[in-house]
């Protein structure tokens, strides 16, 4: 591949300390834009070279290898603009920090939607990719359309039920760029902050601490991951520096300067005892960077 030509291209950029796993090795070279321009200059710049790229947010969701990634990692984190555009509608562009957008506009103005997005991180650009959400709901649900660099050029999508499902979404390709969405909110009724101040206790109660990526695994249909893992006895499972949390099984803590083949290690237990006892094939909602 060709240098970058970027005044915001660094090479052998560590990974690791950009994950909220805090494990991976470097990037062969990290473009870091400051604005939604060169962003989309950036990604169009990487989609010509004959090398991979990757595009990274709050680095809440990836499992990144300890070997690094062989190419370009394109950074959102940049990508801040919040804009209100009346009668409920934001423009709000995919480095945003998601928590932000909950407690900036939709607490502010007592919106509906905070009980499926209170607590968790990332960038509002990954939150649209992974179609994050909890039982109450998702973000992808909550917009009126999403803005994308593809191939096929910039393209704002009419945002349509039929286009995600659970952590799932079919608009937006591996390699694509999420610049923002437009979200349309409704006011609700029921006081918003009290719904914020419950989920983020019952975060606390009920799961653990520290370096992690929230749920390494999709719920199966009518099943709890958690629950299935735990039923396999494996709770509290340790593999080098990394364990099956005590506390919630669908969690795999980094908690002893885990290495990238220690969790993997648990993954592939774990996936391979509930399959032995319940026949339920389990996939993973993290992200594997390799
Ligand atoms: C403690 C904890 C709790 C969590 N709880 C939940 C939860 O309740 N519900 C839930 O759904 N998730 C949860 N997560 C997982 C994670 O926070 C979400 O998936 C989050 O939305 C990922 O956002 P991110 O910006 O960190 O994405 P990253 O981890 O940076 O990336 C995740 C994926 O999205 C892609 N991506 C990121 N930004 C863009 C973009 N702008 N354009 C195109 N692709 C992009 C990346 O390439 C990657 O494939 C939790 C994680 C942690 C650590």
């Amino acid at each position: 591949m060709d240098k970058p030509p970027f005044e915001f291209a660094v090479p052998d950029y560590p990974l690791g300390p950009h994950t909220y796993y805090r494990v991976g090795g470097p990037a062969r070279w990290a473009l870091i834009p400051r604005n939604a321009d060169e962003a989309e200059a950036a990604w169009r710049w990487a989609q010509a070279q004959d090398t991979p790229m990757l595009v990274l947010g709050g680095g809440s969701n990836v499992l990144v290898s300890d070997e690094g990634f062989p190419g370009i990692v394109l950074f959102t984190t940049s990508l801040n603009r919040l804009e209100s555009l009346g009668e409920d509608r934001y423009h709000v562009e995919g480095g945003v920090e998601l928590d932000a957008l909950v407690r900036k506009v939709m607490l502010a103005n007592n919106y509906e939607g905070v009980g499926a997005l209170t607590g968790i991180p990332g960038t509002v650009g990954g939150a649209i990719f992974m179609n994050a959400g909890t039982a109450n709901g998702s973000v992808c649900a909550l917009l009126e359309s999403v803005d994308m660099a593809r191939a096929d050029g910039r393209v704002r999508l009419a945002m349509d039920a039929s286009l995600y499902a659970y952590r799932s979404q079919r608009f937006c390709g591996p390699g694509d760029l999420i610049l923002g969405g437009l979200f349309r909110f409704r006011r609700a009724e029921a006081d918003q902050r009290a719904v914020y101040e419950h989920y983020t206790q019952r975060r606390l109660e009920t799961q653990p601490q520290g370096y992690c990526c929230g749920s390494v695994f999709k719920n199966p249909p009518g099943a709890h991951a958690g629950r299935l893992i735990e039923a396999c006895g494996l709770k509290g499972t340790r593999l080098g520096g990394a364990v099956i949390s005590p506390k919630h099984a669908n969690f795999i803590m980094n908690d002893r300067d885990a290495r990238f083949e220690d969790i993997i290690g648990l993954i592939a237990l774990a996936k391979r005892q509930v399959h032995e006892r319940f026949g339920i094939h389990l996939e993973e909602e993290v992200r594997i960077i390799r």
